[in-house]
């Protein structure tokens, strides 16, 4: 700018003044605008602020001066010290302290929130700092030696109100019980169970929750209600009277799983305790898929629905006049849709000794054309390819209304059923052993062999189980095979030999234990 007028002069001293003097503002200001500090050998000064009476210093100023490392990622503050780490969040009065070593966490609320000013965070001293001094295992102390800096600049008209979450919930009925997860969108702290006149009590601290709107109860599960969420909230958990036991698992640092089981469990836990219940009294045969869900299609009009409802109902037919002292249990006898979770729980219910799934096996790429049966166990640690087999199978779940109902099956619970089931697996593997010889004497498809994979219609039968894939739809020679009625025949026969061999050796190990 050239100042050759007094006009331009004049005009620019107006315009440029305030902004020179706010720019020299704050250096001018920040000189000796400090908090003296002393944390464990090191003693410095911290910029601070007064707001209504509280001493707010920049916890990065601290992190500076005192050397430490930091990790702003996911919206938190989070502060290494040696042994410790200290997160705090912005906005917010939670303080959560990690002992990585002891696996402990502990969450802490301070009385007023942290702040955001000039990009830095600040933390109310005299709460934070014996926080401060915990994660770092040493003292923390500090004295007043100068002006402090501006508070930020959005004035409340009060300090910031506590936020609080509310907790969600969600109830599912499955063969063996009934769970209830309970979340929130920020993690819940430690929490104490306990049980007294089939009440279950939950108790979640600290505070910093509200209770949300628990669900009707269901299945196990009479009732759930929640009493106040002060310092201490809790939630009451009312079980069914005929509840046989219960688990509590963190499922995940958000969220807790309740998991009431029903007499089915019980039972298929202790099979030698009444050896008169364990008689081979009872086979449930699982014709898959139907109704609206067709299972895997073929070329020539080859539909798997139809051909495991044939040689269900021809296996059902030579059961019942061959070996009438066995109950036989169709899971479906129709061309009708039966949702997965139903599969498993009519087993149970009939008290099944034996369920046998049976399906037909596809592949998506037809040029490919693999064939032959596969018998399938359940068993966690899977093979990539029978993963893609139980995706195929379980794909059934999106023809079903609640789609959830299998969702928490990939983590802790599906483990947790599995293990149920391990009880049964070395029954499930001489059945698989056998029904792999009977289908190698007398059926015209080639043998792919016995294998593991999670079937979620498994993973609700308590009993031994095996799901059978006959052969491929989608390979001429299998799918033609399959839907001829000499082909329905010799599957059925070959799996009720099986029956009867298995059944021999079953009644033996029984009669031993
Ligand atoms: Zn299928």
């Amino acid at each position: 700018m050239n100042f050759r007028s007094p006009k331009t002069f004049l005009f620019a001293v107006v315009i440029l003044l305030p902004v020179l003097i706010a720019a020299s503002f704050p250096l001018q200001q920040s000189e000796g605008n400090f908090l003296r500090l002393k944390f464990g050998s090191k003693e410095y000064d911290v910029k601070y602020y007064n707001k209504r009476g509280s001493i707010y210093i920049s916890l990065d100023d601290l992190v500076k001066k005192q050397g430490l490392k930091v990790d702003r990622t996911g919206g938190k503050y989070r502060i290494f010290f040696a042994n410790r780490q200290i997160s705090f969040v912005p906005n917010n009065p939670f303080v959560v302290i990690d002992t990585p070593k002891e696996k402990k966490k502990k969450s802490y609320q301070m009385p007023l929130s942290s702040q955001i000013s000039g990009g830095e965070l600040f933390v109310p001293v005299a709460y934070a700092k014996s926080f401060l001094s915990s994660a770092a295992e040493t003292k923390l102390t500090y004295e007043f030696g100068a002006k402090p800096v501006a508070p930020p600049m959005e004035e409340k008209a009060e300090a910031p109100p506590v936020k609080t979450f509310p907790l969600s919930y969600r109830i599912d009925e499955k063969a063996n019980g009934t769970l209830l997860r309970i979340f929130a969108d920020k993690n819940i702290p430690d929490f104490e169970s306990s049980l007294k006149d089939n009440n279950l009590r939950l108790k979640i601290n600290p505070s910093g929750f509200s209770a949300g709107a628990p669900p009707k109860g269901k299945g196990m599960i009479s009732s759930v209600s929640s009493s106040s969420f002060g310092s201490r909230g809790e939630i009451v958990i009312s079980l069914a009277p005929d509840f046989t036991s219960y688990d509590i698992i963190r499922q995940s640092p958000k969220s807790i799983l309740v998991t009431v089981y029903n007499k089915n469990l019980t039972e298929s836990k202790t099979p030698s305790s009444k050896k008169e219940k364990w008689n081979f009294n009872t086979i449930v045969i699982d014709a898959g898929h139907g109704g609206k869900d067709y299972g895997a299609i073929g070329p020539n009009n080859t539909i798997e629905k139809n051909i495991n409802l044939a040689v269900a109902l021809k296996l059902g037919a030579l059961m019942k006049s061959k070996m009438p002292d066995v109950k036989v249990v169709y899971t479906r006898s129709t061309d009708k849709f039966i949702e997965l979770y139903k599969r498993g729980k009519i087993a149970n219910e009939n008290d099944g000794k034996l369920f046998l799934s049976i399906h037909c096996n596809s592949v998506a790429n037809r040029s490919s054309a693999p064939n032959g049966y596969e018998i399938y166990l359940l068993r966690p640690g899977r093979t990539k390819e029978a993963i893609a087999i139980a995706e195929i199978e379980n794909s059934v779940i999106k023809y079903e209304e609640d789609k959830d109902r299998y969702k928490n099956l990939t983590d802790e619970n599906f483990i947790l059923v599995s293990m149920a089931h391990s009880a049964y697996l070395r029954y499930s593997e001489k059945f698989a052993e056998i029904l792999d010889r009977s289908f190698k004497q007398r059926v015209d498809v080639t043998s792919r062999g016995v294998k593991q994979a999670g079937f979620y219609v498994l993973v609700g039968a308590s009993m031994p189980s095996v799901l059978i894939e006959l052969g491929y739809v989608t390979n001429a020679k299998d799918a033609s095979y399959m839907r001829s009625e000499n082909g329905q025949r010799q599957y059925a026969e070959s799996i009720f030999e099986a029956v009867k061999t298995y059944r021999k050796y079953y009644e033996e190990i029984i009669k031993q234990e």
